[in-house]
């Protein structure tokens, strides 16, 4: 790796006598983690379905370190959403944000959803998720990740900050904007970072991040918080936009992150991580909006839709919180607390049960029938299902699922049924005559 000269002596004045073991620590391979989901499963479920042992990261209790040859797309708990793939320090940011269960909360920058993810598990299926991201090829790896990770309560969108900040002015109680950056932190893994890199792009980024603040401050209800990070070590992009932020927002101040891995910035409220710290690289800061405020109304919940409710019933065991709604063809679950979604740009809103489509030949003119979705069936654990073929991982059927291949399943099984390894929902497909056809979306199978 050829690191900027320029990159090289800004990082020698921020960091004076522990420069040397920050270069040191810039020619070591990167770290792996996961973080464990805890809306599919338990610490110790999690220990006896892995190969390794689980080496505890500091940036969030659900943080692992794992074993740099772990290939987790090979892994079926992958694909059943029981963990997430991220740099360890990278779960500093929303253990900062600190979401409670029933809260609004705004991730602006969410792409590909990894801090997302996050905020779903802490939310706990109750109050809303927003995950926007600006950059429209980035969505479909964004909603993904969220279908996988079983989130019932959010909203997908692809919107600019400016405008969708308006719309939602006052309306969350906790905003989250991981910004883009120039990217210092993943110089250990990607070279394309270091390419990229420049004091202009620097200075770039910071201009950029300055404006994404200022309509993150919009969307926040006073008293609600606001986080701001970057995967850079920029004092430009870091410092330097939440000083700005500050001087030209007094209603805002800064507060104890109450994270201790890591470096102190800002008067010791802020964190800096570096690789020495035990993660790639991840800057952090807190922010309260003063005041209080009555939280703002959701919008009418629409007219609940006889169809949706009738495929709730024939997919789940159990009644789910929000609003059986159906939206053209598509058959959702809307959460209870929604703003109005008019013009914002939104790819999905709650989850997603199935779509309405043509009948299969011979019947009459009109008919339809109801497919449900992958999503639908990641969003529960297996003993929620009405039908759910439950496997063990040395099940040779697992693998064959995952690689889209028809199945053999027992004969009582009929209809649109779950498939599970370990507890965890992989999926679903149609049993008929004790075979069972794979409905794994193409997209995600193993190759
Ligand atoms: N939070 C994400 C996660 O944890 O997976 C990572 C977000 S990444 C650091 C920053 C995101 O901001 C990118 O997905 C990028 O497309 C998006 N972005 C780029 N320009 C933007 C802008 N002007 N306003 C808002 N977001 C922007």
């Amino acid at each position: 790796m050829q690191i900027p000269e320029a990159f090289c002596t800004r990082m020698q004045s921020l960091l004076g006598s522990e420069a040397p073991a920050f270069f040191a620590a810039l020619q070591q391979p990167p770290f792996h983690a996961l973080r464990r989901n805890p809306l599919k499963y338990t610490q110790s479920q999690l220990e006896a379905g892995l190969p390794f042992p689980l080496r505890a990261a500091p940036f969030s209790p659900l943080s692992f370190y794992v074993p740099d040859e772990f290939q987790a797309g090979r892994c079926p708990l992958h694909h059943a959403g029981v963990f997430y793939m991220q740099e360890p320090s990278a779960a500093a940011a929303v253990t900062v944000l600190d979401p409670q269960p029933g809260e609004r909360v705004l991730d602006l920058c969410a792409a590909p959803g990894g801090k997302s993810t996050q905020i779903a598990g802490a939310l706990s299926g109750q109050g809303l998720l927003w995950s926007n991201e600006v950059v429209r090829s980035r969505v479909p790896a964004l909603l993904s990740n969220l279908e996988r990770w079983g989130t019932r309560n959010a909203v997908i969108s692809s919107c600019r900050p400016e405008i969708l900040c308006q719309a939602l002015e006052g309306f969350f109680d906790r905003v989250l904007v991981d910004a883009p950056c120039s990217g210092e932190g993943m110089f250990r893994r990607s070279e394309q970072a270091v390419s990229d890199w420049s004091p202009a792009h620097v200075s770039a980024c910071a201009v950029r991040q300055n404006a994404i603040l200022d309509s993150a401050a919009q969307a926040l209800r006073p008293g609600g918080v606001l986080v701001y990070s970057t995967c850079t070590f920029s004092q430009e992009e870091n410092e330097g936009v939440i000083e700005s932020f500050l001087k030209t927002h007094p209603a805002f101040s800064l507060e104890p992150c109450g994270l201790s891995a890591g470096h102190p910035a800002l008067d010791g409220l802020a964190r800096r991580i570096y690789p020495m710290d035990g993660g790639e690289g991840h800057f952090v800061a807190r922010m309260r909006r003063e005041g209080e405020a009555e939280r703002l109304p959701a919008a009418p919940a629409p007219a609940p839709s006889a169809a949706a409710q009738a495929m709730l019933a024939s997919l789940y065991r159990e009644t789910l919180a929000g609003t059986p709604a159906q939206i053209g063809e598509k058959l959702y679950l809307l959460p209870p607390d929604l703003p109005s979604l008019h013009g914002l740009g939104v790819v999905r809103a709650g989850l997603l049960l199935g779509e309405e489509k043509p009948a299969r030949g011979g019947r009459k003119k009109g008919d339809s029938r109801f497919v449900p979705a992958h999503a639908a069936f990641m969003a529960v654990k297996p003993d929620m299902l009405q039908a759910c073929l439950s496997l063990s991982a040395e099940d040779p059927r697992v693998l064959a699922f995952l690689h889209g291949e028809e199945l053999e399943a027992p004969e009582t099984l009929h209809g649109f049924c779950g498939i599970s390894v370990e507890g965890a929902v992989l999926g679903f497909g149609k049993c008929s005559g004790g075979r069972f056809k794979n409905h794994y979306p193409k997209g995600l199978r193993m190759l």
